[in-house]
Order: C-alpha cells, then sequence, then structure tokens
C-alpha cells in the first residue's frame, strides 16, 4: 500500500470534493446522494455514464467512521479506480483472488486495522464465507454496488452471484446499501430495488441526456470509406471504438483503417482471452487507437477521452445504443455518437426478428424494440427527444447539437410514391426485392423483368419521375416504417407489411425525409478541447503525462485528464497556489506532480510557446 497516501480527514463533502479531487463544485444530484448516505440511508442511484458515480459513496466513504467496501464486477474496472483513487491520496485498495499470498495479507492487514476507506471486491470474493466473516469483524461504513443492473435477468451483463448480493442487507443490517448504474429502464430499476434494496431506499435519478455527446446518423453508402473519412477529417489521433455486427466485419474494419495509416485493433469473442486483454490494454493506456469490435467489448472500459463511438451496423436496441454511445466523452469534453445505416441493415434485422423463436411476449417487446430503434435513425427532427423519451425522459427539443439540429433534414410528401412502390410489390408478387422492383418502377428493360413478364403490369414504369436513389430510400423507409415487412424465405425478396391499406386507398399521407449523405461530407475538424492541440505546451504537457504514466504503470488520464491539462494550458499557472485552483488539481496531485508541471511549463515559455495567453 501506497504509505504516502494519507487523505486529509475532514467531514465536509464540498471540502472533500475540491481538496482531494480538486473539483469546483458537486454536479447534478451527486450532493443529494451523498447526504444520504452519511445520514445512513440506502440510495438508488440510476445516472448516465461519465456522470460522476463514483464520487457519490467514494465521498461518504472518507467522510463516514468505518470501510466502504465497494463490490464491482471486473477486476480490470477495480484496479483502474483503486490506481486513480490512491492517486489523489485516498486510502483504497483491491481484494481479488489475483492476489499474491503477500499483498493480500497486506490488504487484510490494512482493513483489520482500519486503515482503508474503501476496499473493491469482486461479487464471488465477497460473498466467500471466509470474507463475510472478515467483514463481520471490522467496522464497516456502507455498501457500494456499482454496474448494479447485472443483478437483473434482463439485460445481457446479467451476473448470476449478484442475486445472491441479498445476503449483506441480513448480514449487516445496519450498514446502508448504495446500488448504481447507468441502465435507466424501468423493468432494470425495478428489479434493482427487489433484489438488492428491498428494505427501501432513496431513489436519484438523474437526467439521462448526454449534452456533450453530438449524435450523427448516416445512410450507408460506402461504410468503410465513410468511416475513415469521419476519422480522418474529425478524429486524427483520438481515441475511438466502431461496433461491428460480426467478428469478421471487426477484423475487415480493423484492417482497413490500420491500411490507411490510423491505428486500429479488433476484439471480439473469436480472440483468444490474452488477445483481447492486450488490445484494451493498449486501447487504455496509449492515445489515438481505435478498437473495432463486436458487443463483446465494453463493459468495464473506463477510458475518460474516448472521442467518438461509430456504429458500422445497427445496435440491438436502444438501450444498447445508448449504452455503446455512453462510452465516448465521459471526461465532458465534446465526442461523436456516429452510425450508418441502410435499407440491407432493415432487412436483415427485421429478419432476425421474424426468424426468432421467443414466445409471443417476447417476440411484441422484440419488435417495439426495433421499432423505437428505426424510429430513432429515421428520425427528421431532433434526436435527443426520441432517445430520452424511450427511458421515460421528456426533452424539448432543438438541442443544436444532433444532425437533424444542425443541418436540419428536407422532408417531403411521400404519399403517391409510397403508393406505387406499395402496389409494385404487390402485383410483382411480393417476393422481389428493392433493386428489382425499382427496376419495374422505373421501366428498365432487365433479364429478370423480361423473365417475369413484369413489363406487362401496370405498375411497369409508373415511377419514373423519380430517380433510382429516391426509390430506394422511398423502400428503406417504407421498410423502417413497417410498411414493407422482408419475405419470410429470407432471400431478400419483400412483402407487404400490416397496414399499409389505409397508404394503399390514400387514406393516409406519408412524410418521408430526403436523404442526405452527411456522413461524407467533409466538415471543418472541430477541435475537441478548448486548446490548440498542435501547440508546443499541449504536446509538452502529454509527453510529461505519458511518460510518468508509464513510469507508475497507470493510464495517463489517471495522472491528468485532457479537460485538466486544457484548463492548466489556459490558465496558465506560475505558481503552485495558481495551479491548486485547477479544477481537476487535488491536494495530493499538486504535491506529486505541481513542480514537474511548473517546469514543463517554463520550459515552453522559454522556448517561446505562442499557445500562452
Ligand atoms: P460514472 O461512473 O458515472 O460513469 P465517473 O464516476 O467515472 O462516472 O465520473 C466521470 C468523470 O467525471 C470522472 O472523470 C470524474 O472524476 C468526473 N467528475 C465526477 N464528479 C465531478 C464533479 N463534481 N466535477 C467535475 N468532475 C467530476
Ligand atoms: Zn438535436
Amino acid at each position: 500500500m501506497d504509505q504516502a497516501a494519507i487523505a486529509p480527514t475532514s467531514s465536509d463533502p464540498l471540502d472533500i470534493l475540491q481538496r482531494v479531487f480538486g473539483y469546483e463544485r458537486f454536479r447534478g444530484r451527486q450532493r443529494e446522494i451523498i447526504d444520504a448516505l452519511i445520514a445512513g440511508d440506502n440510495a438508488l442511484v440510476l445516472m448516465p455514464t461519465g456522470g460522476g458515480k463514483s464520487l457519490c459513496y467514494q465521498i461518504p466513504a472518507m467522510i463516514r467512521s468505518g470501510t466502504a467496501v465497494v463490490v464491482s464486477p471486473l477486476i480490470a474496472l477495480m484496479r483502474d479506480q483503486v490506481e486513480a483513487l490512491k492517486h489523489h491520496g485516498v486510502n483504497a485498495a483491491v481484494l481479488n483472488s489475483s492476489l499474491d499470498p503477500a499483498s493480500r495479507r497486506q490488504v487484510e492487514e490494512d482493513l483489520a486495522v482500519g486503515r482503508l476507506d474503501l476496499i473493491y471486491i469482486a461479487p464471488e470474493s465477497l460473498l466467500r464465507e471466509t470474507t463475510l466473516r472478515m467483514l463481520d469483524s471490522i467496522s464497516l461504513c456502507l455498501f457500494a454496488i456499482d454496474e448494479a443492473h447485472c443483478v437483473s435477468q434482463w439485460g445481457h451483463d446479467f451476473r448470476p452471484e449478484y442475486l445472491k448480493l441479498d445476503v449483506l442487507a441480513e448480514r449487516f443490517p445496519r450498514v446502508p446499501r448504495i446500488a448504481l448504474t447507468a441502465t435507466a429502464d424501468d423493468r432494470t430499476r425495478i428489479e434493482i430495488g427487489k433484489r438488492l434494496l428491498a428494505d427501501g431506499a432513496r431513489t436519484f435519478i438523474d437526467s439521462f441526456d448526454r449534452p456533450n455527446l453530438r449524435y450523427r446518423v448516416g445512410l450507408k453508402n460506402n461504410p468503410r470509406q465513410q468511416l475513415l473519412a469521419f476519422v480522418q477529417n474529425e478524429h486524427r489521433g483520438h481515441s475511438g471504438i466502431v461496433y461491428c455486427f460480426s467478428r469478421k466485419r471487426a477484423e475487415d474494419t480493423a484492417a482497413w483503417l490500420e491500411a490507411n495509416g490510423l491505428t486500429a485493433l479488433p476484439y471480439h469473442a473469436g480472440l483468444n482471452a490474452e488477445q483481447r486483454q492486450h488490445h484494451q490494454d493498449r486501447f487504455i493506456s496509449e492515445d489515438g487507437i481505435i478498437i473495432c469490435a463486436t458487443v463483446a467489448f465494453g463493459m468495464g472500459i473506463d477510458k475518460p477521452d474516448v472521442r467518438f463511438v461509430a456504429h458500422l451496423d445497427l445496435p440491438k436496441s436502444i438501450e444498447a445504443y445508448y449504452q455503446e454511445t455512453g462510452r465516448a466523452g465521459r471526461d465532458g469534453l465534446p465526442a461523436d455518437a456516429w452510425m450508418v445505416y441502410g435499407l440491407s441493415d432493415i432487412m436483415q434485422i427485421r429478419q432476425l426478428l421474424a426468424q426468432s423463436s421467443a414466445d409471443d411476449r417476447q417476440q411484441r417487446l422484440e419488435r417495439e424494440r426495433l421499432e423505437a430503434l428505426l424510429a430513432y435513425c429515421e428520425a427528421a427532427g431532433c434526436r435527443r427527444p426520441v432517445l430520452l423519451n424511450y427511458f421515460e425522459e421528456q426533452h424539448a427539443g432543438d438541442c443544436g447539437h444532433c444532425d437533424n439540429c444542425l443541418d436540419p433534414p428536407e422532408t417531403w410528401d411521400a404519399t403517391e410514391a409510397a403508393r406505387m412502390a406499395l402496389s409494385c410489390v404487390y402485383r410483382t408478387g411480393q417476393r422481389f426485392g428493392a433493386t428489382h422492383v425499382i427496376d419495374v418502377l422505373l421501366g428498365k428493360t432487365t433479364d429478370k423483368i423480361r423473365q417475369f413478364g413484369h413489363d406487362r403490369l401496370s405498375t411497369y414504369g409508373i415511377g419514373a419521375e423519380l430517380d433510382k436513389k429516391t426509390w430506394h430510400s422511398v423502400l428503406r423507409q417504407l421498410l423502417a416504417l413497417g410498411y414493407l415487412q422482408p419475405h419470410p424465405d429470407g432471400h431478400g425478396g419483400m412483402q407487404l407489411g400490416a397496414d399499409c391499406r389505409a397508404l394503399l386507398r390514400g387514406e393516409k399521407q406519408l412524410v418521408l425525409r430526403r436523404d442526405t449523405i452527411p456522413a461524407t461530407r467533409q466538415r471543418k475538424t472541430r477541435p475537441t478541447v478548448e486548446v490548440d492541440t498542435e501547440s508546443p505546451s499541449w504536446q509538452a504537457l502529454r509527453e510529461w503525462r505519458l511518460m510518468t504514466a508509464r513510469e507508475e504503470e497507470v493510464p495517463p488520464y489517471v495522472i491528468f485528464h485532457d479537460a485538466t491539462l486544457a484548463a492548466i494550458i489556459d490558465a496558465w499557472p506560475e505558481t503552485l497556489e495558481e495551479l491548486a485552483e485547477i479544477s481537476g488539481v487535488g491536494r495530493h496531485k499538486l504535491d506529486k506532480y505541481g513542480e514537474e508541471v511548473l517546469t514543463v511549463l517554463a520550459g515552453v515559455e522559454k522556448a517561446g510557446d505562442t499557445a500562452k495567453g
């Protein structure tokens, strides 16, 4: 244990926030949550990724007497959190099966004498009788159950051991518990309450809006090229995650980005554990790595400076999309949630749904989920209300920070076009794919048309006024809206969907969005931090940070976040007192790195940095 790590003792949460963590003020409902725990209440906390959940139990842990036990599902995550705490001068340790006997004895001794403010334990270890007995014998101040949605059997992060955590209430009835998650839906929340906080808890739900994320959904055209252009134009040298539907796509995409001079690594369940770990470690400890991954990647990725999350394929649901995109911009600086999708994605995902062997109820739920996702993709207005309404949160729209707000799409009355398309699908026998249907609408002469005699149909050539791209767009939107469905044989044909009758009869109007392909449009590179990332001061501080991180064997952000470096450059402190004022510089870091940071700045100034001021 780091003997130098003696946290200042204080019983004032704000004082600890400022002195230990170096932050000016509490965010959202942090203060209320902290006060509830200090008063001995249980708490259920729903807060988006990056919202600042950890401080909600870390600060009470430092104020209440006794040790706080933090339960977290991933060993790597616990290690990182404990490293970060130690760097703030807080007494914390991890207890898990990977410790060697000597370190384990040390941790147990520290625990026994009450030297630790926080101990992080994986659920398996915690539930062992020997561990529980040890906890019986020491003074505890609270239990924090992180990633509490792991208790829900509905989600894909389900951990059976989490169900057994109900033993904590029985065995330690006087110790308050706090359960935290970034999963927002009601069902999960109720499940957490029932399983982990059956004796009651105060519930704190924060807004799930992530104002620093810019949501963009583009039309898939040449996806790899689009992705490359996006990264090259807007995210050179940044860390990002690209989500792909399959292992193969993850591999291919990584190889393609590599071939184009970027550093990209695949991550999926087909790689062995060692490779996966290696790629994940590089992503976390180096700058500018892009991970091309299946959904296997992400849980427990605590990296604060992920600048973009891209989807080359549709996610499974809005929940999944929200969670995956949520891994971008945890540090609060601008980040992009970027996606491209197209007609074939809808076909594929609807097909999967049609083939689902789940029971009726489950299928209905799956269908609702898919409709919500497609409605999000096809939205013509601000994306935030669509996203947040899904989590039963209101948003007024006009966020000014999504593609539809920045670049409002045109819409057009497509009632007539939709009728033509639907009748053409009907007349051709409800089994052909988009290409053929469009050929018929346009009155083309192809072998297929001749073979089936489709040039004799009443719909042959009725759509010649619109071009192929527009028809493609109409068909895609009809599929998204459910007016068309994939043919159940799975060969890419389409048939009429449930309620297209009103449309066909002309009793209903249909307004569609006019497609543009914003994803490839050249945009000016937007600085992600309010600092010139080319400036010598930025370079010098980053270099110093990287070196220090290597020496200490921690990720660079554990030393200082990008936001803190940017604030340092902005303020250009010349004394330790001035440096102490900066957000993210707590007392411990000031003692440890203050002189070095000032030296780096002085060196740059001497060399004549223009970024100053
Ligand atoms: P979560 O667990 O909710 O995803 P974290 O607890 O990791 O989020 O916090 C996200 C980031 O926000 C961290 O870098 C944390 O230090 C920072 N943070 C938390 N609370 C505050 C605050 N009150 N002021 C400034 N930064 C904060
Ligand atoms: Zn918007």
